[in-house]
């Protein structure tokens, strides 16, 4: 893509009233746009971002079995009612136009709805196991939406649901998930522990997090420094030097980011719909589900918290919204590289804007993509300057030598 074609500018500085450091770099990197408290809209860039690691996550999900799909986002009272959910304080609800009183409230998570739609394909326990997930906007009135898009008002969030026979096979499933999550996470990056916690809103036993350590983090977990055994603080018997519950090693306190959670959710949500299916002796029995979620957008937050410098942003290359960022200095003409990158199959963003080459350069180091290109009079015909954002040192190389290099 051509820069002039972004009709998104990059900001020198951060707005004021962003305190946390991907909110800022992300507003002025020209990745979002906050339209009010813990509201954001993706624009060009941020979307491209989105979309990478919704592409892993999908990937990912797909792995293990799970469908997509996408559910309503407007949902009739009488599904919160169901679970008793109806009250809960973040939920957000709609009152239409000359009603007096909210008889709808807009997706905030879907245990109901699926299993809703689930009495009406399941039937046997020959329609079972199976799991569905979908990449979808929700919505939370979060008092404190202060940390960018760690914590919105409107996120995005993958929520996967799985339907078993069994609690032992919900189990089973459960582990699958744990592993597809250690694989989207460790593909966008990021080091995430996988961490016991609270049971929560949604379930009487034990949950899973994963957590990415961070200082900016508002959980609190205790990880084993020998085994990578984690607890959240909210459930740890653990001290910072502790002893590991389970290897005796040193366990270490640590300020971490949920960036997902996963939940037995055993039989509440079948309950409340009738969500049952006749054994293999012909007697009915309620389906055992498991609820699986994903931070999309607090993801893409949590990357530019570990990755970032004084600088700017430093993407990961699966992330990074292009692979390589083609600046054109001092009247040189990019188009022929472009040209070139493209046909080789490289993802580029070509800068060709009226710009000093200072401003090109801190754009680029501010935007974060992992290779720069520099073609100039001083670099000289067929030859670029090559760098990667995350290191001080550049090249000139011949133009193919810097495509073997960007392409690996
Ligand atoms: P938290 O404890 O951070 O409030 P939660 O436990 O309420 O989150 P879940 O319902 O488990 O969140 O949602 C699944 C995932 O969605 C979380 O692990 C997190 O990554 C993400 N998430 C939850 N709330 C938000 C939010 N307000 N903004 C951005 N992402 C969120
Ligand atoms: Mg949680």
């Amino acid at each position: 893509m051509r820069q002039s074609q972004l009709f998104t500018k990059t900001q020198k500085t951060a707005p004021k009233d962003e305190t946390a450091q991907n909110a800022q770099l992300l507003t002025r990197g020209g990745f979002i746009y906050k339209n009010s408290a813990g509201v954001y809209s993706f624009l060009p860039l941020g979307w491209q971002v989105i979309k990478n690691i919704s592409q892993i996550v999908r990937e990912e999900m797909d792995a293990i079995g799970g469908t997509e799909m996408l559910m309503s986002a407007l949902h009739d009272k009488h599904y919160l009612q169901a679970t008793g959910r109806w009250d809960v304080d973040v939920v957000y609800k709609v009152i239409a136009g000359g009603d007096k009183e909210p008889a709808a409230n807009i997706s905030w998570t879907h245990e109901e709805i699926l299993a809703e739609i689930a009495t009406k394909y399941v039937n046997s326990y020959k329609d079972l196991p199976f799991a569905a997930y979908q990449i979808q906007t929700k919505f939370r009135h979060e008092p404190r939406a202060k940390s960018g898009l760690l914590r919105g008002r409107e996120f995005l969030m993958k929520d996967l649901y799985s339907f078993h026979v069994s609690e032992d096979d919900l189990y089973r499933y459960y582990a699958n998930v744990a592993e597809a999550y250690k694989k989207v996470f460790e593909r966008c990056g990021l080091k995430a522990y996988y961490t016991l916690a609270a049971g929560g809103d949604f379930t009487v036993s034990n949950t899973h997090e994963f957590q990415v350590e961070s200082p900016v983090g508002e959980d609190t977990v205790y990880v084993c420094t020998k085994c990578e055994y984690a607890e959240n603080k909210e459930v740890s018997q653990a001290k910072d030097g502790g002893a590991c519950p389970k290897c005796g090693g040193a366990m270490r306190e640590i300020k971490s980011i949920e960036v997902g959670n996963i939940f037995p959710l055993g039989t509440k949500y079948s309950k409340a719909f009738g969500l049952t299916f006749t054994n293999e002796k012909g007697e009915r029995q309620d389906v055992v589900m498991g609820s699986y979620g994903i931070g999309i957008s607090r993801l893409m937050g949590t990357l530019v918290e570990v990755y970032h410098d004084e600088k700017g942003i430093l993407w990961p290359e699966a992330i990074a919204p292009f692979n390589a960022h083609l600046l054109a200095l001092n009247g040189a003409d990019g188009a022929p590289v472009y040209d070139a990158l493209q046909t080789a199959g490289v993802k580029v963003l070509y800068d060709d804007r009226e710009a000093t080459p200072g401003e090109k350069f801190a754009d680029a180091d501010l935007m974060g993509i992992p290779w720069r290109i520099v073609v100039s009079p001083k670099v000289g015909e067929g030859k670029v300057e090559l760098k990667r954002r995350a290191e001080a040192e550049s090249r000139i190389v011949d133009f193919d030598e810097a495509l073997r290099i960007i392409k690996h």
